[in-house]
């Protein structure tokens, strides 16, 4: 993890653009390239961030409030971003944690200030076939640019879910119940959980539900994309 670790950190100097190549700034993106991230400017729902609604709660959140009470996804689920993550999570290209922490950071920056960010975590068994948690990798630089407290550890994942993308969303909800731990006192604490892509948002209300139920006093969620339907 230690050459892990190295390589974040490489990740975070100035170099080429993640998308073209060409001149970037710190954060890992061109200007233009920058401008071109998709849905970055759409109107969504504070609850869940689903596209559509304008400062107000959509359909959904309104039948039935999720157990998180905010929500921003820094630009939508759609190329080339979902090329982006394929490859910073399947691909093992941590040099892309910096162009998706970006977006992350940028959008965080504007949102209420959490006492604790805890990334959604993986199961040890998947942890240790992937080497790292790219949840966990996006919070500890916006942890890092925000001076927030981050745990890594704060809750654990059990390791018999399928995995989320291979289930049809209608069961998603099902299969991730009784899924997460606490695994620390959260009393009081606002607590903004960090994802790289929010789809049902059924893993993010477990585990938004299981921090309550140890004590937190409310739970944001921040991701970078958010896809456009949900069940
Ligand atoms: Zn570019
Ligand atoms: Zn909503």
């Amino acid at each position: 993890m230690v050459g892990m670790q190295a390589r974040l950190r490489a990740a975070l100097l100035p170099g080429p653009c993640a998308l073209c190549g060409g001149k970037a700034g710190p954060g890992g993106w061109c200007a233009a390239c920058w401008q071109d991230v998709p849905g970055q400017d759409e109107p969504r729902c504070p609850t869940c961030a689903l596209p559509g609604a304008r400062q107000a709660a959509c359909g959904r959140c309104l039948r039935e409030p999720p157990a998180y009470v905010r929500s921003f996804a820094a630009c939508s689920y759609a190329f080339p971003i979902d090329a982006m993550v394929a490859q910073f999570k399947y691909g093992r290209n941590l040099a892309l944690a910096a162009p998706l922490g970006t977006l992350l950071c940028t959008r965080a920056r504007e949102a209420p200030r959490p006492d604790l960010l805890v990334p959604v975590p993986v199961g040890r068994v998947r942890l240790a076939q992937r080497g790292f948690n790219q949840a966990a990798e996006l919070a500890r630089l916006v942890a890092h640019d925000l001076q927030l407290e981050m745990d890594p550890r704060a809750a654990l994942r059990r390791d018999a879910d399928p995995p989320q993308a291979s289930l049809p969303l209608s069961e998603r909800a099902r299969s991730v119940r009784g899924a997460f731990r606490c695994a620390r006192a959260l009393h009081g604490t606002r607590v903004a959980l960090v994802d790289d892509v929010m789809t049902s948002g059924a893993t993010l209300n477990e585990l938004a539900a299981t921090l309550l139920h140890a004590g937190a006093r409310e739970v944001h969620c921040w991701v970078v994309a958010r896809t456009p339907e949900s069940a």
